[in-house]
């Protein structure tokens, strides 16, 4: 452990309301309280439950992480008590107003920094209005952005360079970018609304954190730090750098990790699509088809919760679809929370199938598990061209407008015959041996990164270093 410094810095630290932000952020605080300054972390008391168990451990080392409370202002914006972080959220609608809420608790965070100013301000980025707020108080802010500097840039060019969408199908080199990539699906109205709205609460600010390593994004991070002029701090992936090691099973088994354990090594697809899961019942109907067709074992996490009106009975599945995958032994679904980094981490496993959730990336590459790319929704579709084209350890589903997003309608769906053909792309061996083997190599980058003398670890010491300049 280092020496603690001679005066502590106070930070702030701002997460935002769903997990896949929440989560790295927090981490991310207490890996800075563990090395000696002043923690606290801004929330409300439901989403403070979703971590306050993590720092009992801080705390008994020895290293102190406050949480102050803000009232979530759930009935201005018509929700009901309680409901404060879009996993939280059982329809759009519901995850839409809570990604509202976000701007209702402005007056709150100024008040609390005007009775006792930080000596710096790290707000998610989804907090647009941090700007306004750290440069009316003098306060120091840099951003947190949870996705990796790729997307950052790819948000960036696709701003610059609108027009390549409506003329180019094949791999395209927009100006500027290190790559010819395949263009993403072109954003969507209001995605593009929030990313101009991300874009701007970046100006201003000391510089980005995000939950990446330098090893995935070399080249855009040089890109996006010549872009722009502002420096990029990897310290990711944010699960590795708090545990090094890799994640344990405690206590009670979940059954579905014995059952894995009856398999052989890289021999089971993984299918989660995240905390929101807002997957329409016709969309599950056709993942099930294709994990059927495609002959292998499974491992699927049903959230269900954007249920068909009326279709309570599981008409979702195939006719007998579970009876015969649980009597061929060859699929298991979790309905409910699974156990993902240990199930990721677990030998079985050989194949993910993702919406292309920032985490679950990270969660991925960290357990060197290579994935079949599902985006449904804003920078998933960035992060499956960071996966499937620069890094070659993906295969993807093929560009798709199905909706996993709270702010969208659409309701197109993925057929089983392409979820089959990309599982069978990955699992039949031949090409999917070498994808394996790309995304083992990056798992190996990623360790290396958060371990002493590694990118990601000495970022966060730089981090600290350049956090101290700001106080006299
Ligand atoms: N997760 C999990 N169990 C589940 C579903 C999700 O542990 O059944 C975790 C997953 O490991 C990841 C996070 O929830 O850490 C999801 O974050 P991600 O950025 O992938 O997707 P989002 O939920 O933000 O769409």
């Amino acid at each position: 452990m280092e020496t603690p410094t001679p005066r502590a810095l106070k930070i702030y630290f701002l997460p935002f309301f769903a997990q896949g932000h929440l989560i790295p952020l927090v981490q991310l605080a207490r890996l800075v309280a563990s090395r000696g300054q002043h923690v606290t972390i801004i929330t409300t008391p439901s989403n403070a439950q979703l971590f306050d168990k993590t720092l009992d451990d801080d705390a008994a080392a020895g290293h102190r992480v406050r949480v102050l409370l803000i009232d979530f202002p759930a009935a201005q914006v018509g929700l009901p008590a309680g409901v404060e972080n879009l996993v939280a959220a059982s329809d759009n609608d519901t995850a839409f107003k809570i990604s509202m809420a976000a701007h209702l608790i402005k007056p709150q965070v100024e008040s609390l920094m005007k009775q006792s100013p930080p000596d710096v301000f790290i707000p998610d980025i989804m907090f647009t209005w941090s700007k306004h707020s750290a440069n009316t108080l003098s306060v120091p802010r840099l951003v947190f952005n949870p996705i990796s500097i790729f997307d950052v840039c790819m948000i960036h060019a696709i701003k610059e360079n609108p027009q390549a969408f409506h003329s180019h199908s094949g791999p395209y080199h927009i100006p500027g970018l290190p790559h010819a990539l395949t263009l993403p699906i072109k954003p969507s109205p209001g995605f593009a609304v929030l990313t101009e709205a991300l874009l701007d609460a970046e100006e201003e600010s000391h510089g980005v954190i995000v939950n990446s390593f330098a090893e995935l994004d070399v080249e855009y991070t040089k890109h996006y730090e010549n872009l722009t002029g502002r420096k990029v701090w990897h310290v990711g992936p944010s699960s590795l750098m708090v545990q090094k090691t890799v994640p344990s099973v405690k206590g009670d088994e979940h059954e579905c990790l014995t059952w894995l354990n009856s398999k052989e090594n890289d021999s089971v697809v993984y299918i989660c699509f995240g905390s929101l899961s807002l997957i329409s019942d016709k969309q599950l109907y056709e993942i099930a088809i294709g994990l059927e067709a495609s002959g292998h074992q499974f491992l699927w996490v049903v959230h269900r919760k954007n249920k068909d009106e009326g279709n309570e009975e599981e008409t979702w599945l195939p006719k007998g679809f579970e009876e015969r995958m649980r009597e061929k032994k060859r699929g298991m679904l979790i309905k409910g929370w699974a156990p993902q980094p240990l199930i990721l981490n677990h030998g079985a496993v050989g194949g993910f199938v993702t919406h292309c959730g920032w985490n679950s990336v990270a969660e991925a590459i960290s357990a060197g598990v290579p994935m079949i790319t599902m985006p449904g929704f804003g920078d998933q579709y960035y992060n499956e061209k960071l996966i499937t084209e620069v890094h070659g350890f993906g295969v993807e589903v093929g560009a798709a407008e199905w909706s996993l997003s709270p702010y969208e309608s659409k309701k197109s769906v993925v057929s089983g015959e392409r979820i089959e053909k990309a599982v069978r792309r990955l699992m039949d061996g031949g090409e999917g041996e070498g994808i394996r083997k790309k995304a083992k190599e990056m798992k190996h980058k990623a360790w290396k990164a958060v371990n002493e003398g590694g990118s990601s670890h000495n970022s966060l010491l730089d981090l600290i270093q350049h956090l101290k300049s700001f106080v006299p």
